[in-house]
């Protein structure tokens, strides 16, 4: 569905580390811009619009989280930058305080250095998978449930179910990857957005009700996984008789 490859947005002052990046995720097929400073990322932001940042914290001129706070405080229809833009911040301090300033301030994910190349790459890829469900990308199937993003709809066997918006956006966050274990932080973050961290007694009351809607002919698609979050299964378990 979508080919064309992501333009990813590079933001480092270590030459080695920003080499090391853009070297990689070209070889695995991205478009690749770079820069050195908090002003060239804004430039670039404004100017070659990305469709996803990796934003370093530690810069000459300003902090990553200055950066972005300009990307989610820039005015969507007034600014060049789009405040919507997927953030994924990388740090040398690895510190809960920064993790937390990070959210916060709406990075969508977080990254301690030194990082796997691998693990970047995971993110990205999940990322960008779930910001293009986010704005509207099509239909998901996970065993006999169908989420149509667009229309809003979500069919169990080809039935219509009536959920609630939260309910829907929470099946959907879920849908992306239905075999992946969602933390509660990632589900408050996608569906109640950033600001709302810690009302996991919100998220596990929807999660409750979506279970118990989904669960018409006995199936169970929500999975609570204790103490760490929730994921779907992939198609109905069996339940014995
Ligand atoms: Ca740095």
């Amino acid at each position: 569905m979508h080919d064309e490859p992501a333009t990813l947005l590079v933001v480092e002052d270590d030459a080695a580390v920003r080499t090391f990046l853009a070297d990689n995720l070209t070889a695995d097929g991205y478009e690749v811009l770079v820069a050195e400073t908090a002003r060239d990322a804004v430039r670039q932001l404004e100017y070659a619009h990305p469709d996803l940042a990796l934003l370093d914290i530690g810069l000459p001129d300003q902090t990553g989280f200055e950066v972005l706070r300009r990307i989610r405080e820039a005015d969507a229809s007034a600014s060049r930058i789009d405040p919507g833009l997927p953030v994924i911040l990388l740090t040398g301090r690895a510190g809960e305080l920064d993790r937390i300033r990070g959210f916060d301030r709406g990075a969508d994910d977080f990254l301690p250095k030194p990082f796997s190349y691998g693990e970047l790459h995971g993110r990205i890829r999940a990322l960008l998978r779930r910001c293009r469900t986010r704005r509207g990308g099509g239909r998901l199937r996970v065993g006999d449930l169908e989420v149509d993003s667009l229309s809003r709809q979500v069919r169990l066997r080809g039935r219509p179910l009536s959920l609630s918006g939260k309910e829907f956006a929470l099946l959907r966050a879920l849908a992306v990857e239905p075999t992946r274990v969602w933390t509660k932080e990632e589900l408050l973050r996608d569906v109640w957005g950033y600001r709302s961290r810690g009302a996991t007694r919100t998220l596990d009351s929807h999660a409750c009700r979506l279970r118990a809607k989904l669960a018409v002919d006995g199936d169970v698609y929500v999975v609570n996984v204790w103490g760490v979050g929730y994921r779907l299964i992939d198609g109905p378990l069996a339940v014995a008789a």
